[in-house]
C-alpha cells in the first residue's frame, strides 16, 4: 500500500512515515498542498492522509481539487480542531474520514485499513487466502498449512500485493509502486530480491511452489498446479 502523506510539521510527519513504514506502508511526504497536488498528479496512491492546516494551499483545497480532477484515492483528513466546523468542512471538501491531532498510530492505522476496505479495488476480507497459504492483513500473521512464517514488513507488503489479486501477473513496477516510495523505487531489483527472499520462506519446504515467476512480464501467486512453470 502507497501512502501519500502531507503534513508540513516535520517531527509529525516523520513520526507518522515511521509508523506507517513498520506496518509495510510504503511512504512519500509532501510539505506544502502545492507539493501534494503535484505528487498526487502523477502517482497513483492507495491512501491520502492530508493535514487541514498547511502553508499556502490549505487540505481542503486540496481535497476539493483532487476530487475536481477525478482522484478517487481514500482521503483522511488530519485536524488540529476538535471542531466540528472543521470535521464538517473537511468530509464536504471530499475526504473520507478525519482524524482529530493529537492520535495514537495504532489508531491512524486502524483508519487507514478501514478506508483500504472501504475502496472498491481491495477486497473487504482481512485474511487472504491462496491454497494453503494466508494472510492476515490486520494482525500480519502469514499461516502456509499450520506453520506460521516470519516475514519483514517489506516482504509482507510484496506478498500482500500478490495475494489480493491471485492468479494476476504483476509487473515489477507495479509490486514495486505499491510497495516502495519514490527513493527507492527507481531500482526494480529490489523486487527480485524480496520475492527470492518470499520463496525461501513460503514454497522451498513445499512441493507445491506458490509463487510464479512469467518470464518479462512478472510474478504471480497461484495454487492452481496447471498454471505451473
Ligand atoms: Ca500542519
Amino acid at each position: 500500500m502507497r501512502v501519500l502523506l502531507v503534513e508540513d510539521e516535520h517531527r509529525i510527519s516523520a513520526y507518522v512515515k515511521r509508523g506507517l513504514e513498520e506496518q509495510g506502508y510504503a511512504v512519500d511526504v509532501a510539505y506544502t498542498g502545492r507539493e501534494a497536488l503535484d505528487w498526487a498528479a502523477v502517482v497513483e496512491f492507495d491512501l491520502i492522509v492530508l493535514d487541514v492546516l498547511l502553508p499556502q494551499v490549505n487540505g481542503l483545497t486540496v481535497c476539493r481539487e483532487l476530487r475536481s480532477k477525478n482522484v478517487r484515492t481514500p482521503i483522511l483528513m488530519l485536524t488540529a480542531r476538535d471542531s466540528v466546523d472543521d470535521r464538517v468542512a473537511g468530509l464536504d471538501a471530499g475526504a473520507d474520514d478525519y482524524l482529530v491531532k493529537p492520535f495514537a498510530i495504532k489508531e491512524l492505522l486502524a483508519r487507514l485499513r478501514a478506508l483500504a476496505r472501504r475502496a472498491g479495488d481491495v477486497p473487504k476480507m482481512t485474511v487472504l487466502q491462496v491454497g494453503d497459504l494466508t494472510l492476515d492483513v490486520r494482525t500480519h500473521r502469514v499461516v502456509r498449512g499450520d506453520k506460521p512464517i516470519e516475514l519483514s514488513p517489506k516482504e509482507f507488503a510484496v506478498l500482500e500485493c500478490l495475494m489480493r489479486e491471485p492468479s494476476r501477473v504483476l509487473s515489477r513496477t507495479v509490486i514495486a509502486e505499491h510497495v516502495w516510495n519514490y527513493e527507492t523505487y527507481n531500482d526494480s531489483n529490489v523486487v527480485d530480491v524480496y520475492v527470492r527472499n518470499l520463496r525461501r520462506k513460503l514454497d522451498e519446504a513445499y512441493e507445491l511452489k506458490l509463487i510464479r515467476t512469467v518470464r518479462g512480464a512478472g510474478y504471480s501467486i497461484s495454487a492452481d498446479q496447471d498454471e505451473a512453470n
